[in-house]
């Protein structure tokens, strides 16, 4: 699956999560112990449990910021570790819990998620998340953060799924995607990203009850380990 320069060439978004276990450096708890997900090109498994768990700790792995002491996480039968670092970039899209906005326009904010988008499309991402108020007067040429549009919590997480629409890699990581937003603000954007991830696979991580049921997979992880795994029927 590797060109001659390490890329990949297609990417499925098959995931496999092999046994892992995650220390923080200076701890002497692990903060994840034998985790083991698989996840098929185009599944969607939502991942919950209580705060502090470890689930922004698997995400970090599975983007490969910090590398599991124990274990392997292999992305198409590949192990992430032999991963070329561009192709990895491509192959996935990750919301985090909390969305870095830049100072500097809302054009420079969305296109480091797509660098040959057009205006356009950066326009319509903005739409298709409820933010056009946010190009008033300036348009694209806004300034953002400091100096700027201050914008609020709510603003800021569909500015990180506006990202994630553009940058349309084949595996989206979701960290609490709609924490913070109203109910219906909320429902609006799961079934915006559950359109839009079709055929993706997607790891949501959640704390809300919400949209459950179009998952493939349900995970209930504590204290770094998951307790129960199946089907939203079965739990
Ligand atoms: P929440 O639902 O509140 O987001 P979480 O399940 O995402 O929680 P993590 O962020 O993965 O939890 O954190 C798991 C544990 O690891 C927590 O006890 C946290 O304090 C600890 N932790 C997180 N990041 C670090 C870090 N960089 N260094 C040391 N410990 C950390
Ligand atoms: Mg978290």
């Amino acid at each position: 699956p590797f060109d001659p320069n390490g890329h990949q060439a297609t990417v499925k978004g098959d995931i496999t999560i092999d046994n892992i276990g995650y220390t923080y450096y200076g701890s002497d708890q692990p903060v994840l112990s034998n985790v083991s997900v698989s996840l098929k090109q185009g599944e969607k498994l939502a991942l919950l449990g209580r705060t502090g768990c470890g689930k922004s700790t698997l995400l970090q792995l599975l983007t490969r910021n910090w590398d599991p002491q124990q274990g392997q996480i292999r992305i198409d039968d590949v192990a992430l570790a032999e991963w070329h670092e561009d192709s990895l970039r491509k192959a996935v899209t990750v919301v985090s819990q909390r969305v870095d906005v830049f100072n500097g326009s809302l054009r420079e904010n969305l296109i480091l998620a797509k660098p040959e988008g057009t205006d356009e499309e950066f326009v319509a991402a903005l739409n298709s998340v409820g933010l056009q108020a946010l190009l008033d007067g300036k348009g694209l040429d806004t300034w953002l953060g400091e100096g700027g549009r201050q914008i609020s919590g709510g603003e800021r997480r569909r500015l990180g799924i506006a990202r994630a629409l553009l940058h349309d890699a084949p595996i989206l990581l979701l960290d609490e995607p709609t924490e913070g937003l109203d109910r219906r603000t909320e429902q609006q954007i799961l079934n915006l990203l559950l359109e839009h991830a079709k055929d993706k696979t997607v790891l949501f991580i959640t704390h809300r009850l919400v949209g459950l049921e179009q998952m493939d997979q349900i995970c209930l992880m504590d204290e770094g380990e998951i307790i129960e795994h199946g089907k939203h029927k079965e739990l």
